[in-house]
């Protein structure tokens, strides 16, 4: 069994039940087991402001999936959620899930980057992540309590 900690974002259609939906696909895997979820957060949109607003939100897993088959097993969730890749980064999405850490591994192939490049740089990670992990260790970026720190959470709240 591995412990894995995964993102979730939305800011399309009905974005917290997108969450409540990939919640529900994830813990119904036979090779997943949902520990912890985070609140679900409203955060201003991030790398590309002109959008809308998205809701996000982190849950701790554990799994006995490899890290490319927990990746899959993300990927067809978004697509099942309408997710469309318009080319544009970091666009409006139905649903977003990315693999934020996964038993302090580190990856870095074409496919898959462990642990996620850009946890330090994102409230709307930090903020979930600290409710459900708050001494965590982020291999080359830092622990997550103080990472939080150094961004800038105003305009990110509870629901
Ligand atoms: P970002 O990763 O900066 O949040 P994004 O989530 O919008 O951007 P996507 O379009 O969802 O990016 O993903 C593009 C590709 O990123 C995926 O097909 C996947 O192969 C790759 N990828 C690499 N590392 C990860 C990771 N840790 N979690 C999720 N996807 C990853
Ligand atoms: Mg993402
Ligand atoms: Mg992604």
């Amino acid at each position: 069994m591995m412990r894995a900690y995964v993102a979730l974002g939305s800011n399309l259609g009905d974005s917290r039940q997108h969450l409540l939906d990939a919640i529900e696909a994830l813990a119904a895997l036979p090779q997943i087991a949902v520990i912890a979820r985070s609140r679900i957060y409203r955060t201003p949109p991030w790398g590309v402001t002109d959008q809308p607003d998205f809701l996000n939100a982190v849950l701790a897993l554990e799994t006995t999936l490899p890290p490319h088959d927990l990746l899959d097993a993300l990927l067809a969730i978004e697509r099942a959620a309408g997710r469309q890749r318009s080319g544009e980064r970091w666009g409006p999405r139905t649903l977003d899930l990315d693999l934020l850490h996964v038993a302090g591994q580190t990856i870095n192939d074409e496919r898959l980057t462990l642990p996620h490049p850009h946890i330090a740089d994102r409230a709307f990670v930090l903020l979930p992540l600290h409710d459900v992990a708050p001494e965590l260790d982020i291999p080359g970026q830092g622990k997550v309590v103080e990472l939080l720190r150094n961004v800038d959470a105003q305009g990110c709240t509870a629901l």
